[in-house]
């Protein structure tokens, strides 16, 4: 049973989880290795949104400054009715009430911006390893191997290799993740190419609810001229070949995003119209199902982010829920003592995270169930779909102080055994 601070953490995956974990447990003045299969010349596509929580942390971490310079900084999505009119706003971030506006930028930036700073602090990365099995687990530490045939150990082990995990095999054999039924495909367009109707305000970015379900378009550059467009279907589930076929197959992949083109406004019909055909991608919403652990039986093997818990996107919370894994774990290690050893800390970790993934699930499908296309919205009863309320609703998930819920869980601890000094 680990008693004190692990000296020697690894980490597997260099994603955003894990790079970020890194950054963490150097404020904490704990020592890391990190293992990454990609090099990093390969380039990750696409935009994420972040919205307050996330952006609370990489500010912490001196990285808010640097990314909101170079995305879209905005507050709501608008929603829209098939006639245009804007029905409700959803706030993906206020400056006001939750301290931050909503940020997209482009995930290859996050990445960067997060391997220089772990460079500045010069916290070891190996790229180009997979890790293949953990050989062996013990009171005195863990060692573990990868493909190409080399070992390593570590006082303790963290799996942030995403939503596939080879961790995750050691800790929960057998669970794979579950494909949701949705796909969603995107495209990325010059916001030029939209024809927005005159005498009609369209902020963006927006979801227009129609017949067939809602049609997203949401700027993602720092100037907004960049939008990506998209929405999302049902879809029978595909192999891992039928889906890199299908992402392959672009005439397949337009034909499949433009169905149902005629029942769209005219916005809508100049997106599908004017799809640049190399930026048509498709995600396919797989779900890690609700895991009774996140650590192995002998306690120093331990998951986050996607791997622990990957959700469907609607809220925009898949990468800010890796990085409050990160935060509240790299509060506890420091803190391990005979009072407080790893296995009572990450017992508490996972249930206080669990409850926070499992409320932000619940908010994902209510937002899920309003993109759901009108015949199948009618047949939801109330409060199965989202409707805003007063302000400051989203509180619970944007303005969560999630590292001091720890501390004062720590603080507790301690006074109940009679430790006065808990720094
Ligand atoms: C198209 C798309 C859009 C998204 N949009 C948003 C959004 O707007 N907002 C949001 O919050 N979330 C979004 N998400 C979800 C978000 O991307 C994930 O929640 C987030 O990336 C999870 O981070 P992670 O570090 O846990 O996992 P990942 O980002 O998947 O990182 C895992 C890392 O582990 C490495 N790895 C895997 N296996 C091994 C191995 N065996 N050995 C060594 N390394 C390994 C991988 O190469 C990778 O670098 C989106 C996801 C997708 C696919």
């Amino acid at each position: 049973m680990l008693t004190a601070p692990p000296k020697r953490v690894a980490i597997i995956g260099a994603g955003l989880s894990g790079l970020t974990l890194a950054l963490a447990l150097h404020r904490h003045g704990i020592a890391c290795t990190l293992y990454e299969l990609r090099r990093p010349s390969v380039s990750s596509s696409g935009a994420l949104m972040l919205s307050p929580n996330a952006l609370r942390i990489l500010d912490t971490l001196g990285l808010y400054g640097r990314l909101s310079a170079q995305g879209y900084n905005f507050e709501t999505i608008a929603y829209k009715n098939q006639a245009e009119v804007t029905t409700d706003r959803y706030y993906l971030g206020d400056e006001k009430t939750y301290g931050y506006k909503a940020l997209r930028v482009y995930r290859q930036t996050l990445l960067t911006e997060l391997r220089v700073m772990a460079k500045q602090l010069q916290i070891p990365i190996t790229y180009g390893v997979k890790f293949s099995h953990i050989i062996s687990e013990d009171d005195s530490g863990v060692s573990f191997a990868f493909t190409d045939g080399t070992v390593a150990s570590a006082d303790i082990l963290i799996g942030a290799d995403g939503i596939h995990s080879t961790v995750r095999k050691y800790i929960a054999p057998g669970v794979v993740p579950k494909y949701s039924g949705q796909v969603a495909i995107t495209c990325a367009i010059p916001i030029s190419k939209l024809e927005i109707p005159k005498g009609i305000e369209y902020e963006m970015p927006v979801a227009i609810h129609g017949k067939n379900g809602a049609f997203v378009m949401a700027p993602q550059n720092v100037d907004g001229s960049e939008v990506l467009a998209g929405t999302q279907r049902a879809y029978p589930e595909q192999d891992r070949a039928g889906w890199d076929a299908l992402l392959a197959d672009k005439d397949r992949l337009l034909a499949l995003f433009r169905t149902g083109i005629e029942d769209w406004p005219q916005i809508v019909k100049s997106a599908l119209n004017n799809v640049p055909i190399d930026s048509l991608a498709i995600w396919p919403y797989y779900v890690v199902p609700k895991l009774e652990r996140w650590f192995s039986s002998g306690k120093r093997v331990i998951i986050l982010g996607d791997a622990a818990h990957a959700i469907p996107p609607t809220a925009g919370q898949g990468a800010s829920q890796g990085f409050e894994d990160v935060f509240t774990l790299a509060a506890l290690l420091p803190h391990l003592s005979e009072k407080m050893p790893l296995n009572k800390a990450i017992t508490y970790w996972k249930h206080m995270r669990q409850e926070r993934v499992d409320k932000v699930i619940k908010l994902t499908l209510q937002l899920n169930n309003t993109r759901l296309p009108q015949a199948e919205r009618k047949k939801l009863e109330a409060g199965q779909t989202w409707v805003s309320g007063e302000s400051g609703q989203l509180a619970w998930l944007y303005n969560a102080k999630v590292e001091e819920d720890v501390q004062a869980w720590i603080i507790a601890l301690m006074l109940e055994s009679g430790y006065a000094n808990v720094g």
